[in-house]
């Protein structure tokens, strides 16, 4: 049954090729959106040009077609809220600034540490840390020296006050803004958009309803409701889901890379087989067992996926 008012989406970066890592938690935001009938959109989230190819962005099509996860709009298929790719929507992100420039909750900052790192998805682990706040309480004429040496970057006034959330998976969620994340840069020194930024946007004017994504983001989540609220946008529904680690528990995107789907693709991995892993491994299903896309829309549960981390044995993959 067709439901118009669910819409999600698949945002890959287009960095390297898809790995398990990233089919499992395209396969989870796909089958939670097809259950409920709703619309599928394809983002391409290629806002850092030192790390983004075309070449990946086509190979991520490609593979979605390979593994039959469908979108209804997508950079190649276009759509009522194209363009799809974030280096073509820079505009709708200056606005935002803007708008929180004129809230007076933007600040420019001229420390660089980590500053780079800002515009990546920060994956677990990958903190950069709370901000001390050196900059915040510049005048401007101490703004206006700096900036002599320096572009400033551009950091989020964030609240001091709690935000909490109830994930689809992971249950209530809590966070004291200012104390565990702090004030978060928006736009780079070299002005490029944040992640935190384009992500917020891009889904509030897709008019995204549900975002399903790895657990590795969940934290990212309390600063992305921040900028919907001040925005002046809803927020969507969160759903994350347990990243895929090795048997020793430690995370394994690197050498995930080494098993990206070209590689599983060639030693003979049909989709079937791997949505039966998947399934089976997130406690979906009770058994390893091929498992249609078809098969698996009815399968598919919050109530019955795993939350901690899923062991995978990186050497079964490489048969
Ligand atoms: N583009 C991000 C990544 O590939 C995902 C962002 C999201 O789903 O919110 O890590």
């Amino acid at each position: 049954m067709e439901n118009k008012e669910i819409r999600g989406r698949f945002a890959p970066s287009p960095s390297g090729r898809m790995h398990l890592g990233n089919v499992w938690a395209m396969l989870a935001a796909w089958l939670s959106v097809r259950k409920q009938g709703g619309t599928m959109v394809l983002r391409m989230e290629d806002l850092d040009p030192s790390r983004s190819k075309q070449i990946f962005a086509d190979q991520i099509i490609e593979d979605l077609a390979w593994l039959g996860l469908t979108y209804e709009e997508g950079p190649d298929c276009g759509g009522d809220y194209a363009p799809y790719v974030q280096d073509q929507r820079r505009h709708y992100y200056e606005n935002a600034l803007q708008q929180l420039k004129e809230q007076e909750l933007l600040y420019p900052c001229y420390c660089s540490r980590k500053d780079l790192a800002a515009v990546r998805a920060p994956h677990r682990g990958e903190n950069a840390g709370v901000y001390p706040g050196f900059c915040r309480g510049l005048s401007v004429g101490e703004q206006k020296i700096r900036a002599e040496k320096k572009n400033p970057g551009y950091r989020f006034l964030m609240p001091n006050r709690e935000d909490c959330f109830l994930d689809l998976n992971y249950g209530e969620q809590c966070q004291q803004l200012q104390s565990e994340t702090g004030d978060f840069i928006l736009r780079r020194s070299d002005g490029i958009h944040a992640y935190q930024l384009a992500v917020v946007v891009d889904d509030a004017l897709m008019e995204i309803t549900e975002v399903v994504r790895g657990a590795d983001l969940l934290s990212s989540t309390h600063r992305q409701r921040v900028l919907y609220e001040t925005l002046g946008y809803t927020a969507p529904k969160f759903g994350h889901v347990p990243l895929l680690v090795g048997r020793d528990g430690r995370r394994m995107s690197k050498r995930f890379q080494s098993l990206d789907l070209g590689q599983l693709k060639s030693k003979g991995w049909k989709p079937e087989e791997l949505w039966g892993l998947l399934l089976f491994e997130s406690g979906m299903m009770g058994k390893k067992e091929l498992v249609s896309l078809e098969e698996a829309i009815g399968i598919f549960s919050w109530e019955t996926m795993k939350t901690e981390d899923l062991k995978i044995d990186l050497e079964r993959l490489e048969r």
